[in-house]
């Protein structure tokens, strides 16, 4: 009787690991789709210099207009892809995607970089850099250091040497790196120093929250410490508030975005937020409020 009962819970167990499998499968087609019938869209979020207001650049994050669901956060579908040949298709889509809106941006006069967050497979893969070489050769009036790459520290812990090799290969091309959501990975102190990377992105869970736990904050303090003690400019994530702002500034980081800054936003909001922000004299003026 054990042994038949046995038998049926695998039985059962069987049936729902493949009803998973399939749905799965059904997602990840229907995800396929909305690449190929062009219902992905990339949202663009401001960085900022606290210390002048300048908005130093924007980072682009995809958004996914479904017909049925509404618009969906790179969360609700992200992890099904990870992994699969499916992110490096979304990863060549996003290149093409920004440097189609930096070809149009160049035209009207917009000058701003844009940030492009990288999949660990897809900066890994073959032939990235050779496929990079060749999108940016169709858009031969976008300057190539306008495209900048987001990383995460775990993408160079899976494969060092290889990671460092196409971050050195990109460098060579004109593009700078980012390292995204640090703070949250281990070894922070090694990458620091080892990885070639222009720029460090304080992960927003630990700004967020800065102003009332003690522990996110000596994080944030000691990620801007190390940054500086290692010449390494520096960009605060999750600044929600002014009061944020004050205080990074006040702890020498100048480099921020956020929603207290701007919500991430379509293309088109552009133009209209970056007068607003022109005369959002709080901000603006921030540096002669914080440094003496
Ligand atoms: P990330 O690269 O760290 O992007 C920042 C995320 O923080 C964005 O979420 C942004 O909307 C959110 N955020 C910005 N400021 C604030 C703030 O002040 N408070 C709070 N609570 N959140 C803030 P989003 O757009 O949902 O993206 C989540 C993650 O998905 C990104 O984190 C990135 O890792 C990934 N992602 C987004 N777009 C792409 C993409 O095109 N390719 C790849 N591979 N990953 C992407
Ligand atoms: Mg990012
Ligand atoms: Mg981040
Ligand atoms: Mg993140």
């Amino acid at each position: 009787r054990a042994k038949q009962q046995g038998r049926n819970i695998f039985h059962v167990f069987d049936s729902r690991f493949d009803r998973e499998l399939q749905a799965r499968e059904e997602q990840r087609r229907r995800f396929q789709r909305a690449i190929t019938d062009n219902e992905l869209r990339l949202h663009y979020q401001p960085q900022v210099d606290m210390l002048d207001g300048r908005v130093i650049g924007l980072e682009a994050l995809v958004r996914w207009q479904h017909p049925e669901r509404g618009l969906l956060p790179p969360g609700a579908f992200l992890p099904l892809i990870e992994g699969s040949s499916l992110d490096d298709r979304l990863g060549e889509w996003v290149l093409e995607a920004a440097l189609q809106q930096l070809e149009a941006w160049g035209q009207e006069g917009v000058n701003l970089p844009i940030n492009v967050n990288i999949s660990p497979s897809h900066l890994l893969s073959e032939d990235f850099v050779e496929r990079l070489t060749l999108m940016l050769s169709r858009h031969p009036e976008v300057p190539v250091t306008r495209l900048k790459l987001e990383i995460l520290e775990s993408t160079a812990l899976s494969d060092l040497p290889a990671a460092l090799e196409t971050m050195r290969r990109c460098q060579e091309l004109g593009i700078d790196f980012a390292i995204d959501d640090f703070g949250t990975g281990y070894s922070s102190l090694t990458h620091m120093r080892q990885l070639p990377v222009d720029l460090i992105k304080i992960d927003q869970s630990f700004v967020r929250d800065m102003l009332d736990d003690p522990g996110d904050l000596a994080i944030v303090e000691s990620v801007i410490f190390m940054a500086n003690r290692f010449k390494r400019p520096m960009l605060a994530e999750g600044v929600e508030t002014i009061e944020h702002a004050r205080r990074l500034l006040a702890l020498g980081c100048t480099q921020a975005q956020g929603y207290g800054i701007a919500k991430p936003m379509p293309s088109n909001d552009l133009p209209a937020w970056l007068s607003e922000w022109s005369e959002r004299h709080d901000w603006t003026a921030l540096a002669m409020q914080v440094m003496p």
